[in-house]
């Protein structure tokens, strides 16, 4: 049988079957489209096995076995650029700390019905800034059970409002009279842009202020330059001279201010 591997640039569909080698977990999951067997690393390092429907359990492990190597070095690759507390859900009690412009703060369950608010100055507004060390985010208890969809309002709602001033500081510098924007669901980039128009995953919000303005002056200078050549960095230099600390420090620790809410989108 011919069989191949291959790294995953997504994250892989749960598995019903699971094969043990080594260290390693590896899930099977069996379609009847399938003729061959495929090995698989994906952007977690889940490794897992795509196979016809008739395969044997035991080739299935044959075949990881005869590419441990292979499997070690991508899964150690994936774990190198992942916090331990990556993939660890958060729990919305008091004390869990949560990400907004890279600044970690803790949570607060206090009673009643309040809804939730950064460091006492939102108060049920807009927190734009950072809201600097001390603050804190608090949460009335009746409103625990649905804390994550809290979270991920208070983000998109804030996002919306930061990114139009990101917009209107950046837009002109690149010659551009604005963009508009469009808050999207978590995915795996980070924003994409389309005449005139930038498509932000909410996840920005939990990233540096910095960091926002790198992912969206790269956006912009898609304007000019669709691809990543070299004209294009070149165009997004000379506007953002220090783009490259920006974009090196996003890499970096991406996954930790992502950390409970998915995995680190690219660019
Ligand atoms: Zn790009």
């Amino acid at each position: 049988m011919r069989s191949r591997k291959r790294l995953f640039e997504g994250r892989l569909a749960p598995a019903e079957e699971w094969v043990e080698v080594g260290r390693h977990k590896i899930g099977v999951q069996r379609s009847a489209r399938r003729k061959t067997m495929t090995l698989m690393v994906d952007r977690d390092g889940t490794v897992k096995i795509q196979a016809p429907v008739a395969m044997d359990l035991g080739r299935a492990r044959d075949f990881a076995v005869s590419h441990l190597a292979w499997i070690e070095k991508y899964v150690a690759e994936k774990e190198r650029l992942r916090p331990p507390e990556y993939t660890r859900r958060k729990e919305y009690v008091s004390g869990e700390t949560f990400y907004y412009l890279g600044e970690a703060h803790r949570l607060r369950i206090v009673p009643g019905n309040a809804p939730l608010t950064l460091g006492g100055k939102a108060r049920g507004g807009v927190e734009l800034g950072a809201a600097g060390s001390g603050a804190f985010w608090e949460l009335g208890a009746e409103r625990q059970a649905q804390a994550e969809e809290e979270f991920i309002e208070f983000y998109k709602r804030n996002l919306k409002t930061i990114l139009a001033g990101v917009v209107a500081k950046w837009a002109p510098r690149f010659g551009l009279e604005g963009a508009r924007v469009t808050i999207r669901p978590a995915s795996n980039r980070w924003a994409s842009y389309n005449k005139g128009r930038i498509n932000a995953n909410w996840q920005l919000a939990l990233i540096p202020m910095l960091q926002i303005e790198y992912v969206i002056a790269h956006e912009l200078a898609h304007d000019k330059f669709m691809d990543h050549s070299r004209a294009f960095w070149t165009w997004l230099g000379m506007v953002m001279p220090d783009w490259e600390s920006r974009k090196a420090f996003l890499r970096d620790n991406g996954a930790t201010w992502l950390a409970g809410f998915g995995l680190q989108p690219k660019e």
